[in-house]
């Protein structure tokens, strides 16, 4: 294949990826001279979602952190509705036991582990609610003494954590945002969203694609999808942004290119790297997940118990399962009469589903449903699955010390998404916003 520039046209911007980071990036700018290239036929990345029944199936990103976050602030300004996730209980499944507690208190009385362990995961929660609670949905930044402490040991060590099913109950925590366990993730992630999992969250009505949806709808740049970057060269005047579409090479010229996809891809669509931007972007690889979601003929509830949204899972290859039909009102879930469970995996359970086919995944998370709620076997109509290759970019011990080579901008390419920053939505928007800030700044 041989490439043409596509016209003597010269972009503005030319952004690198359409998920929520590259289309807030979009939005922004509020300029039409800027040109998004999205390798998928639709944009969205990790927020895609499906409809199931009356319900949503969030096949990546199912919440969004609320409060003054910035995610909440956009998605406000965008129309798009979003309702509170009125959780009453703290719950998880261990060891072969459903736990539930209408309180903290209650619900770690309840933990199948001994009492002193028990104490010391109570006494250990509060201090770090009250070191660290600052720090939640914050932009990291590199001379913060409090994050320094979480970024230079693992969350063992920092916890100090002795007892295996303890390790295995903040296992399940570190994997769920970061894809890896306690002994390997830097404290500041895992303490991040066990400190944000008591805070408001909010359910996006219709799914949280509608975000990315209203992004690509309000924005003023053209959007190319099914256009998968190739390569990105620096040049005297710009970028040079080469992309294949249809089977043919296109080639566009911009003044100045915003990478917003996972790192693994930018290393190899990027030439010229200096580098240390080249070192301190492979320091963040990513981990996988998989998620899927069973539709059953009875209301979610009847297996979840009342006030119940999360259950961590500990010790099986699903590491969390929860109730998408938590924030639909009683009348939609009585008049349907059926139920939705989401369940999803965390890196090494991932790897191993991603080999099988999706009957045969879908089977195994069915057996680990099964395990955690008996009554739901014979129960199960309609069944779905989604792999992410590039879920979760995790924080390893020292991470902190090159965040600002990961963010640095050079020969006019600027660089978003979550992984600039923690991960999640709120730190692919607060990505989004520097990098428009860099750009604005010229
Ligand atoms: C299972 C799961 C559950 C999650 N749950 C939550 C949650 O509840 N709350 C929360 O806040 N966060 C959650 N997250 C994380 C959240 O989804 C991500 O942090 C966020 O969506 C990342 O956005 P992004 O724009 O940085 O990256 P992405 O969404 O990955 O966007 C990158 C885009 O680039 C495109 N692309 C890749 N390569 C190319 C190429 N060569 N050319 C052109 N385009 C390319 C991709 O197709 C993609 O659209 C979850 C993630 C997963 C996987």
């Amino acid at each position: 294949m041989t490439s043409q520039p596509d016209s003597s046209e010269t972009y503005d911007v030319v952004i690198v990826g359409g998920g929520i980071a590259g289309l807030t990036v979009a939005y922004q700018l509020g300029n039409e001279n800027v040109l998004l290239l999205e390798k998928e036929d639709i944009c969205g990345g990790r927020t895609l979602s499906m409809d199931m029944g009356p319900y949503v199936f969030n096949q990546g990103a199912q919440m969004i952190p609320g409060g003054e976050t910035n995610v909440a602030k956009l998605a406000d300004e965008l129309g798009v509705i979003r309702t509170l996730i009125d959780k009453t209980h703290t719950s998880t499944y261990m060891n072969g036991k459903y736990v539930t507690g209408s309180s903290e208190f209650k619900f770690l009385l309840g933990l199948p582990i001994p009492l002193w362990e028990k104490l010391k995961m109570a006494i250990g929660i509060i201090r770090m609610r009250s070191r660290y609670s600052g720090i939640v949905d914050k932009s990291p930044r590199s001379d913060d003494r409090k994050l320094q402490e979480l970024s230079e040991k693992t969350l063992v060590e920092r916890l100090n954590i002795r007892d295996p099913d303890v390790k295995a109950f903040w296992d399940s925590v570190a994997k769920s945002s970061s894809s890896l366990g306690a002994t390997e993730v830097a404290a500041f992630q895992p303490v991040n969203t066990f400190l944000h999992h008591a805070a408001d969250e909010f359910f996006v009505e219709g799914g949280t694609v509608q975000i990315t949806r209203a992004l690509a709808d309000k924005t003023k740049a053209s959007i190319e999808t099914g256009a998968i970057v190739t390569e990105v060269a620096s040049t005297d005047s710009g970028t040079t942004v080469q992309y294949e579409k249809n089977g043919a090479l296109h080639r566009v010229q911009s003044k100045k290119c915003v990478m917003a996809v996972p790192t693994p891809l930018t290393l190899s669509v990027l030439q010229n790297l200096p580098d240390n931007k080249r070192a301190a972007l492979a320091q963040c690889e990513y981990g996988a997940m998989s998620s899927a979601a069973f539709l059953v003929d009875r209301p979610s509830e009847e297996f979840f118990g009342d006030g119940v949204w999360r259950v961590p899972v500990v010790g099986m290859k699903t590491i969390g399962i929860g109730d998408p039909t938590f924030t639909f009102s009683n009348a939609v879930k009585r008049e349907d009469g059926r139920g939705l469970i989401r369940l999803f995996a965390g890196d090494d359970g991932s790897q191993t589903l991603q080999k099988m086919s999706d009957d045969e995944a879908l089977d195994a998370f069915e057996n680990d449903l099964f395990d955690i709620f008996p009554t739901a076997r014979g129960r199960v109509l309609d069944r779905a699955i989604k792999h992410w290759p590039y879920a979760a970019c995790p924080w390893r011990v020292g991470r902190l010390d090159i965040i600002d080579d990961i963010r640095a901008s050079h020969d006019n390419i600027h660089y978003c998404g979550d992984y600039t920053e923690n991960s999640g939505l709120e730190s692919a928007v607060l990505s989004a916003n520097r990098v428009v800030s860099e750009l604005a700044a010229g």
